[in-house]
Formats: C-alpha cells, sequence, structure tokens
C-alpha cells in the first residue's frame, strides 16, 4: 500500500512538472520583447535598469545597446555580444545594463537558402517577398559568406547625454571582407514608427564572434535565411526621472 501511495506521488510530480513546462514556453517563445523605445533613446535618454541577466529570460536572440549607448548588442544563439566603437566584439556581463533592446526566442516559420549574390538592398527586396503579411514582427537570421560587411558602432557616451543624432556624429565604422557571419535583425512594421524602428534593422557578428556592428551595406555570396513570425509584442518602459521628465507629448 505504502509503495503505491509513492509512485502515485511520484506520478503526480511529473505530471506538475510536465504541466507548467508546457504552459510557460510556446507563450514565451512568440513574443518580441522590448526594453523602452526608439524615440526615448532618440531623445538621449541612455540608461535602463533591465539587466541582462533578466533580459536573457525574455530572448535568445536580438539587438539593443548598452547603457551609456556604448556599443551595440547582438545576441545569437543565447549568447550576447557588445560590439565595441573599436568594432570588436566582446562578451556581455549579466550585470550589464540596457536602456533599449529587442529580443525573442528565435524559433524559425520559414528557412530558405540563398545561392545568388545579393547587396543589401536586393537582399532586402528578397526578404519582402518572403514575408506573408507587413502587419506583424519578424526575427530574422541570415547566416552565411559574406564578400563585403559595412558596420558601426558608438562610442560610450558621457553626461549629459547628446540626443542620438548627436551621439552618432561620433560612430566609428567597419570593412570587413570575406567574412562568414549572421545578420541578427527584425523587421518591424510602419505602425511602430517612434516605438521600435520599422522596416530592417540587422546588427552583424563573425562566425568567430570576434567582430561586428550595426549594419549599414553588405553583398552576401550564399547563406541560409531564416525568419521567424511574431505576432506579440511587449514593451517595458524605462523607470527613473529622465524618462518620466521626457516630453513625447510634443513630437
Ligand atoms: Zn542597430
Amino acid at each position: 500500500m505504502k509503495k503505491v501511495h509513492f509512485l502515485l506521488a511520484v506520478t503526480l510530480l511529473i505530471i506538475t512538472i510536465g504541466a507548467s513546462g508546457c504552459l510557460s514556453s510556446p507563450k514565451d517563445k512568440d513574443v518580441l520583447f522590448q526594453i523602452s523605445m526608439f524615440s526615448v533613446l532618440s531623445e538621449g535618454v541612455y540608461d535602463g535598469d533591465v539587466t541582462f541577466e533578466g533580459l536573457k529570460r525574455h530572448g535568445d536572440f536580438g539587438i539593443g545597446t548598452f547603457n551609456g549607448l556604448d556599443g551595440e548588442m547582438v545576441a545569437v544563439a543565447s549568447e550576447f555580444y557588445q560590439i565595441k566603437a573599436d568594432g570588436k566584439a566582446y562578451s556581455v556581463e549579466g550585470s550589464m545594463k540596457t536602456p533599449f533592446a529587442v529580443v525573442t526566442f528565435f524559433e524559425p516559420d520559414k528557412a530558405v537558402s540563398l545561392d545568388k549574390v545579393l547587396d543589401y538592398e536586393q537582399l532586402s527586396q528578397y526578404l519582402d517577398s518572403m514575408l506573408p503579411t507587413r502587419n506583424i514582427f519578424y526575427a530574422i537570421r541570415v547566416e552565411g559568406a559574406f564578400s563585403y560587411i559595412k558596420a558601426r558602432s558608438v562610442p560610450a557616451q558621457s553626461k549629459p547625454y547628446p540626443p542620438l543624432a548627436e551621439a552618432l556624429k561620433g560612430q566609428t565604422t567597419f570593412e570587413l571582407h570575406d567574412v562568414t557571419g549572421t545578420l541578427v535583425g527584425f523587421w518591424c512594421p510602419t505602425y511602430v514608427e517612434g516605438i521600435n524602428v520599422p522596416g530592417y534593422h540587422f546588427h552583424f557578428i563573425t562566425s568567430d564572434r570576434k567582430a561586428g556592428g550595426h549594419l549599414l551595406d553588405c553583398q552576401i555570396e550564399s547563406g541560409k535565411i531564416e525568419i521567424d513570425y511574431t505576432s506579440e509584442f511587449f514593451m517595458m518602459l524605462l523607470r527613473g526621472e529622465k524618462f518620466y521628465e521626457l516630453n513625447l507629448e510634443a513630437r
């Protein structure tokens, strides 16, 4: 009799663990999770309070920046990197914080191999032809051989922070030739203007994870395109007086 009770208890425990696992994962996986909004970053609010340790609970793939606008963030296959103004990739400490980031759990709904040479504009047009609608979000991963990459990063800003357009005047650009790597990014609908960046926004990282940046231009020779259709959007606003005092109504 005791043995039966023990088995029953073990079985119930397994069912409970199994059920909670099923309930939580699909919900999280279809969400585009965003910290702050692009218009706030544009106004020069460069300090957030969410750590990368916290951000990782909401995605294993994405782009963004760091407190103080200290470089470009790229996350791929659960690894988070900081591309500093020297163009090199550094691993991100969990205690570091972000004022703007967009992440999701990447699960492609569509994948195609690419066997033709495309420049950035042609790649954008090719991606356009793959999107079933222009009314949802897409996470896009393009892994391949690139004959040309032009990317940029920005140096950390000092207070009082300048607006983004001013800070970008101090950006550094890098050109890479004949590298393999991954474009990590999103396509956002036009209606998110101000909230995010409508259209494509990619960050690049080399396959040796040593260099990258915010993508300005590229030429891809061959590769694989993967697209994750994303219909849920969650935005976490910043806390603190810099954001609270910002007048977004005049825009
Ligand atoms: Zn960027």
